[in-house]
């Protein structure tokens, strides 16, 4: 397939005004100026989709969601956090099969896709049939499904970490499986203490298939380090969680931590030290009243600062190009300075860095060698009139419902309409259930 005569952006810095994209099986295998890769590619029998008036971008990855919570969204907003998840989400959530939990993600995934998400990672509760994955699989979606892990349940959640890496790690060249310990206040530190070991055999046994990492929620909530000292009578040294995580040998260019909003100096120190991913969800982090992530000293520091929306239940959508934006805008009134977080390299943290951080070194960048997922956007519109920064368009201006064309693995997912799914099934199926799950948590009317 070869995609020509589109403003294609490689990465957060190069950009061709008139350039194509040359796509074989899976694989991204040529990109440069319209002409010289049509010169290159002449009477090669490539399918062609001409992008004029389009712009051409890797697909964003959403590095942080709980995305069967699509089924939640909007059921309960503006309460406090532990309210939230006690009277509302978890009797609700126990009533969730693996069937529930499949839709959910099938349902996200088509959000995904249509707002030009290629990859999310999404950490939830699994069941071997019916699971997230199959859900992502089912709508064409790439993603890296977290299997929970709580201290309570420590034995079953490893269990099925090992079921899931055996069933769905690697399939249809989509689908990772990753540790997903939910946060150190549900974590103990025996639990901890045992990650490092199954994350090295995980990786061992199945890393030719993609490596394995593992991915946490840190510091999201400013209470966090007197409860785990409450809870499990354990000394947080300084006040720094990264202090504590490091005892376990857990931290490494393999951990993901969303959040990271109530960090101080030792704890930034760390995360530049052992090379810690950071996953920062601007949207969730307002709405849940939490506070948000000093990016711009993150990034300053070298430290590769991802995008994610988290649950649904929670943002209430999975639309990257709005999480963008508030990335963008959130830390430029704190720091009095408007060129904090700048429009490209907030791209690149959409792109590139989310990439990396869910273990892809061939991912998030227009480059031959790296896998083809690519989105195309309409730019012939009143609000992407004129361009002067391509970076500044689609950070500020463009919105999720340009996306046009999506492909994802080298397939074309997304047309004008999804390719491998029915929207108004998948629609009426969710609809029908919720009814049922809210007869059942007794909220029905
Ligand atoms: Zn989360």
């Amino acid at each position: 397939m070869i995609i020509k005569n589109g403003w294609i952006v490689v990465d957060y810095i190069r950009n061709y005004r008139d350039g194509a994209v040359v796509i074989e099986d899976d694989k991204i295998v040529d990109v440069g100026p319209t002409e010289d890769v049509l010169r290159r590619h002449s009477g090669s029998g490539h399918d062609v989709i001409d992008a004029r008036d389009k712009i051409v971008i890797p697909g964003l990855v959403n590095s942080h969601t709980h995305i069967s919570m699509t089924l939640l969204r909007g059921y309960a907003d503006d309460l406090p956090l532990q309210e939230w998840l006690e009277k509302w989400i978890w009797p609700f959530e126990a009533n969730l099969t693996g069937e529930d939990i499949e839709l959910g993600a099938l349902l996200g995934a088509l959000e995904s896709i249509r707002f030009g998400t290629t990859t999310v990672y999404s950490m939830y509760h699994y069941h071997p049939g019916h699971n997230e994955a199959s859900g992502l699989i089912k709508a064409g979606l790439r993603g890296v499904i977290g299997i929970a892990i709580f201290h309570w349940s420590r034995d079953k959640n490893i269990k099925m970490f090992w079921d899931a890496m055996g069933r769905w790690h690697g399939r249809d060249g989509l689908i990772k499986v990753s540790l997903g310990p939910h946060a150190p206040y549900t974590v103990d530190p025996e639990t901890w203490m045992r990650l490092p070991e199954i994350l090295n055999e995980a990786n061992e046994r199945y890393g030719d298939r993609g490596r394995v990492i593992i991915s946490s929620h840190i510091a999201e909530d400013w209470r966090e380090n007197e409860l785990i000292r409450d809870k499990f009578n354990v000394d947080i040294p300084g006040g720094s969680i990264f202090r504590y995580l490091e005892k376990f040998n857990i931290l490494s260019g393999d951990f993901l931590a969303a959040h990271c909003i109530h960090l101080n100096q030792v704890d930034l120190d760390l995360i530049h030290k052992y090379s810690v991913g950071v996953a920062h969800n601007p949207v969730a982090n307002l709405k849940l009243g939490m506070g948000f992530a000093d990016t711009p000293k993150m990034l300053e520091k070298g430290i590769r600062v991802s995008l994610g929306t988290d649950g649904p239940a929670s943002n209430n959508t999975l639309d990257m190009f709005e999480t963008m934006k508030f990335a963008a805008l959130i830390n430029k009134p704190i720091k009095r300075d408007p060129s904090v977080t700048p429009a490209n390299i907030v791209f690149r943290m959409a792109t590139e860095y989310g990439a990396l951080n869910l273990g892809y070194n061939d991912l998030g960048i227009l480059k031959p060698g790296y896998k083809a997922d690519v989105v195309i956007l309409d730019r012939r519109k009143p609000h992407l009139t004129p361009v002067y920064d391509i970076y500044s368009h689609l950070v500020y201006a463009a919105r999720s419902m340009d996306v046009e064309t999506v492909i994802i693995n080298g397939r074309i997912v997304y047309d004008g309409g999804f390719v491998n799914t029915s929207l108004d099934d998948v629609i009426s199926r969710v609809e029908n259930r919720v009814y049922e799950l809210l007869e059942k948590v007794g909220k029905g009317d």
